[in-house]
């Protein structure tokens, strides 16, 4: 037996009692003839003690040759700690030792294995081992756990059937490249990792399966942006026979569960938001609701007063910021410079002051009088001792412009906090996008979506206008989730390609398994994907998803543990039919 009870549970209810324990030497402190040490497992921490006069000289010897991280079995009685720790569950006790095994030792880490640790970013994820030793990450993949058991008992409990779903597989389209695995036996031909399981989920609705559910690992060869993964989790589910009402309630409930069992949060109904006014009042399909600031669109009211910078601009749009009619000159300027950061990219700001006192000043005064201002504090929603933010130019950059603008401002005046949790449904996602690259339109969710009913004949004369049975799931200003309702037959699919440009011969080659499943008796279905690293990280107040993963790779893709992506040997290559031609860095 290796232990008797862990490194958490002893208190002075075991005061006596003798016990076996195992686990990692945290720390030991040696005074000569007194030597403690901390022993820690997954469940904590208890206090060894090595004495002089009650030790016999051979173990105090072993004692002093306990390192950091040494693996150790020890069999001691439970005492009363003449200096009590507070801070720790297991601080009224230590143990006695009788008996010391030391099981395996260990090389000085690289980094300190505590709360608190030396060890930066780089290091820790080479040695994610021993970062997972630690608290903060061992229970960020505790309450990881958690978070997907309770996903995992509400869908069963709603009716829901998880089944897993191939990895090697063809390319299904979710907007990002394709992994590719070669294959062995059928040389020159490659698999595809899934992006999603999206047309196997469908296939299982076309088989009868009607509520599905997985905890997937999806695969998407993208440019990282900062916190995303190549390999990440979903929560991936479909229903059969539903509509968009349908999912959307279920997938709230499963929301509202989650924040009420983890954070112990109630919600009311989620609000529901469409695209169009998403876009309108907080300048992305995103939102961060948790707190005001909606945009104000001052076109109307900004110009045609001999502003020629406000007159030559598609839109004109404003925020106003809570309090900050009393920042100085110098903390002005700063913001302005903040917008014009290549990263935001505005040309420049205009601001207003609102003054306590209920006059404006503004930094365009030439063109526009106190009337003017008041009609820009109406439209922004402005009150006296508020600064209004007014951006200008083409809309779709003006309002990511504004969008950045509001959620730094909203950061600095501490208005994004973690322990608020602010959920809504953004619906009538448009079908399409305009792709500048290709100059074409592609589907903005995924090419299986349906889009509204009626409205596959505007596709022939004002495609960017055809709304989709598409919606997002949003929670404090970050996509959680999406999906759609989707197309259930031949025809509409097969145009549906046609317009994405696909040829007849590239859709069947492709997509022609599932046209061909919808010839026998699909149902209508539909249903949507959460992600799951994002939810853990929201939910436990964090919003880097890296520390919920065990093993995360880098923002170049790489895990620098394993030492992964890496050559292959020749002959490995032979077999798998590749040839690997060099190309320059
Ligand atoms: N497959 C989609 C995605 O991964 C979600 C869905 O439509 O269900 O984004």
């Amino acid at each position: 037996m290796y232990r008797s009870h862990t490194n958490g549970e002893l208190t002075s209810e075991h005061i006596n009692q003798e016990v076996i324990l195992s686990g990692w030497v945290q720390k030991v402190r040696d005074k000569g003839f007194m030597i403690w040490a901390d022993l820690r497992d997954r469940y904590g921490i208890t206090q060894l003690i090595f004495d002089e006069e009650r030790t016999p000289a051979v173990m105090m010897e072993d004692a002093k040759k306990l390192g950091r991280e040494f693996v150790v079995q020890v069999k001691g009685t439970v005492i009363e700690r003449e200096s009590k720790n507070p801070n720790l569950p297991t601080g009224d006790i230590e143990i006695l030792v009788k008996e010391l095994t030391i099981l395996n030792e260990a090389k000085t880490p690289p980094f300190t294995i505590e709360d608190e640790t030396d060890g930066g970013e780089d290091l820790r994820m080479k040695y994610r081992y021993l970062d997972i030793r630690r608290n903060p990450v061992k229970n960020k993949l505790i309450f990881r756990h958690k978070v997907a058991m309770e996903v995992r008992n509400f869908l069963s409990t709603e009716g829901f059937i998880e089944v897993e779903t191939p990895y090697l597989i063809k390319s299904t389209p979710e907007g990002a490249r394709d992994f590719v695995v070669p294959s062995r036996m059928n040389g020159g031909q490659f698999y595809a990792l899934p992006q999603s399981p999206q047309t196997f989920k469908q296939l299982l609705m076309v088989g009868g399966m009607d509520k599905y559910f997985q905890i997937v690992k999806c695969f998407r060869d993208e440019d990282l942006r900062a916190d995303r993964q190549p390999e990440f989790t979903q929560i991936d589910c479909e229903m059969a026979f539903v509509d968009q009402e349908d999912i959307l309630n279920i997938f709230e409930d499963l929301t509202r569960h989650l924040l009420q069992k983890i954070n112990n949060v109630s919600v009311d109904k989620f609000p529901r938001m469409t695209y169009d006014d998403a876009l309108r009042l907080y300048g992305n399909d995103k939102p961060d609701i948790r707190f005001g600031m909606e945009f104000g669109e001052l076109n109307e009211v900004a110009q045609h007063k001999d502003f020629k910078v406000f007159n030559d601009a598609e839109l004109v749009v404003g925020i106003a910021v809570p309090g900050g009619a009393s920042y100085s000159r110098k903390e002005i300027d700063k913001l302005i410079n903040w917008v014009k950061r290549p990263q935001v990219g505005a040309l420049g700001m205009v601001y207003a002051k609102y003054n306590e006192d209920g006059s404006f000043k503004s930094s365009v005064d030439k063109f526009y009088g106190e009337e003017d201002l008041k009609q820009w504090a109406e439209k922004t929603k402005a009150q006296p001792g508020d600064l209004i933010c007014v951006l200008s130019g083409d809309t779709p950059k003006v309002r990511a412009q504004l969008s950045a603008l509001r959620m730094e401002m909203a950061e600095r005046l501490g208005l994004r906090k973690a322990d608020e949790f602010a959920p809504l449904w953004v619906v009538d996602f448009p079908l399409l996008e305009w792709d500048e690259e290709t100059e074409r339109y592609h589907a903005m969710h995924h090419p299986f979506t349906s889009p509204k009913p009626g409205q596959i004949p505007l596709l022939a004369t004002n495609p960017a206008a055809v709304k989709a049975n598409a919606y997002d799931l949003v929670l404090n200003g970050n996509e959680i989730g999406g999906g759609s309702i989707r197309i259930h037959d031949k025809a509409t699919q097969a145009q549906m390609f046609d317009y994405l440009g696909f040829t007849e011969e590239e859709a069947k080659a492709q997509f022609g398994f599932l046209m061909d499943a919808f010839q026998y008796g699909a149902p209508p279905h539909g249903g949507l994907a959460f992600g799951l690293d994002r939810l853990v990280a929201i939910l436990g107040g964090q919003e880097t998803i890296r520390d919920f993963i065990a093993f995360p790779k880098n923002n170049s893709g790489r895990d620098v543990m394993i030492d992964a992506p890496a050559p292959i040997d020749e002959q490995q290559l032979k077999e798998l039919h590749l040839n690997v031609v060099k190309t320059k860095e």
